[in-house]
């Protein structure tokens, strides 16, 4: 008999768990992703602000499962469902919505950005949410630095340095660290015309505190903590209007060249596809198995799922993806080998972490609740565990160590495709007081 073929739809965190979880399955699993690589979202802000490269946090698919003989990857954009037929349409490089059929199906197709029905913000405030984005920002930060050096105007200096994060979640609030951190250690010593630890930053969001889905207790400590780095807050208060000039905050205009849009968060469009009914942020609502009503060999699962556990929905973070990933595989492992079903999904939630700057972070178990560096060990310790390979652990732990001891970061490369701007007359000054004399 035919082995059953089970197609998963992203190699996130919850794709490829399920995958990897499939792998003593009797069956053929088809693991379709747009992009070649499994993506460590978490470490992204890292990225941007030069203390990782992307290799570091993105690995190659096919690698993770070049062992896994039951596993096949196909690199190609899914852009729809047809729930009777029992296929996917696939568009990759050379052929466009290519119907692929699947006995069982996991979406985990993740999110995106919102910007909250201001989608005309996203070109002057770019979110971050794939590797291409992180490099984007991490170009846009360095480029201000860079203009800022060449600018002979002093009074715009201040505009040029001023960066302005919207949304003080872990996102915005772990890039305002870090970006703290990198002006005040890294960029101290590395220009001539500007003092770059004179940079404003801005962490700007309409709830009252940062971190609204920690405790009071800690969203008040990493608040301390983002202020003793420099970091200026703007709580309470709604970000109005984005544009080229910059930002308006609660009526006052504040101006600034590097605006990155650290806050909400939309689904993937899995619901369409399916024409599925969806909670109020759009996420497939799915039965206590992770399945679509009336479709048991469908799941979703991840960020683009709504799971509701004790009236309350499961957050979008990795664990939840990936325990839902590892428990559709069971499910299906399940029904394939003994033809019975499984009991409902559960959460155990390990907790919350979020770093502030250097050494120090927060961290939410239970009852447990700690702010320090003993919570960034902690923090350190489980970002580690999680990378996909052990030659990334290693190769992250050494540059964290590296980057703690040193203050360095070797990454702070502006990479485009674009020649260099001609240089300002201030700049070929420079360039002439530099070179040899005859
Ligand atoms: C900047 C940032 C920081 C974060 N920090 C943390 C953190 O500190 N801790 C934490 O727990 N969580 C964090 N998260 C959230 C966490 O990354 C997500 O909850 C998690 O990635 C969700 O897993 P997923 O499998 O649902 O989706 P994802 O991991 O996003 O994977 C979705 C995959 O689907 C693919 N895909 C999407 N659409 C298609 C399509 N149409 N066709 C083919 N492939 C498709 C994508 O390429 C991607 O590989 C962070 C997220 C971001 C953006």
């Amino acid at each position: 008999m035919a082995q059953p073929r089970i197609i998963i739809v992203g190699g996130g965190f919850g794709g490829l768990a399920a995958a990897k979880a499939l792998s003593r399955t009797p069956a053929r699993v088809i693991l379709i992703d747009r992009t070649n690589h499994h993506l460590f979202q978490p470490l992204l802000y890292q990225v941007a602000t030069a203390a990782l490269t992307p290799a570091q946090i993105g690995t190659p698919i096919r690698g993770i499962l070049r062992n896994q003989r039951n596993a096949t990857v196909v690199m190609g954009e899914v852009t729809g469902v047809d729930k009777e037929q029992k296929c996917v349409f696939v568009t990759n490089a050379d052929r466009s919505d290519v119907p692929v059929e699947y006995d069982y199906l996991i979406l985990a197709t993740g999110s995106t950005h919102s910007y909250f029905g201001h989608d005309e913000f996203e070109i002057f405030a770019p979110g971050m949410k794939s590797l291409a984005d992180a490099v984007a920002t991490r170009n846009k930060i360095l480029q201000a630095f860079e203009l800022a050096e060449a600018e002979e105007d002093p009074k715009r200096h201040r505009d040029l340095l001023t960066f302005v994060m919207v949304g003080a979640g872990p996102t915005g609030v772990e890039l305002a660290g870090a970006l703290a951190v990198l002006i005040r250690t890294t960029l101290r010593t590395d220009f001539r015309r500007i003092d770059p630890a004179s940079a404003r930053i801005v962490l700007a969001d309409r709830s009252p505190r940062v971190l609204t889905t920690f405790s009071e207790r800690l969203s008040q400590a990493a608040k301390r903590r983002l202020e003793n780095l420099g970091v200026e807050i703007r709580l309470g208060q709604s970000v109005e209007q984005i544009d080229d000039d910059g930002v308006v905050v609660a009526g006052e205009r504040i101006a600034s060249k590097t605006v990155i849009w650290t806050a909400g968060v939309a689904p993937s469009p899995a619901s369409k596809w399916l024409q599925a009914e969806t909670d109020r942020a759009g996420r497939v609502r799915v039965e206590s198995d992770l399945t679509v009503p009336g479709h048991p060999e469908i799941f979703v699962i991840g960020d683009t799922a709504s799971f509701e556990e004790k009236g309350r929905p499961l957050p979008g973070v990795a664990q939840v993806a990936m325990q839902q990933g590892r428990y559709a595989a069971r499910a299906i492992h399940r029904r394939v080998t003994a033809g019975s079903l499984l009991g409902p999904f559960s959460y155990f939630d390990k907790g919350n972490m979020a770093v502030v700057g250097k050494g120090f972070a927060v961290l939410q178990s239970g009852k447990v609740q700690v702010s320090g560096f003993g919570a960034w060990l902690t923090w350190a310790f489980v970002h580690l565990q999680f990378l996909a390979t052990s030659s990334l652990r290693l190769s992250v732990f050494l540059q964290w160590v590296w980057t703690y001891l040193s203050g360095q970061r070797g990454s702070r490369l502006i990479v485009s495709h674009h020649g260099p701007k001609p240089a300002t007359a201030a700049v070929e000054a420079d360039i002439r007081a530099a070179a040899p004399r005859k």
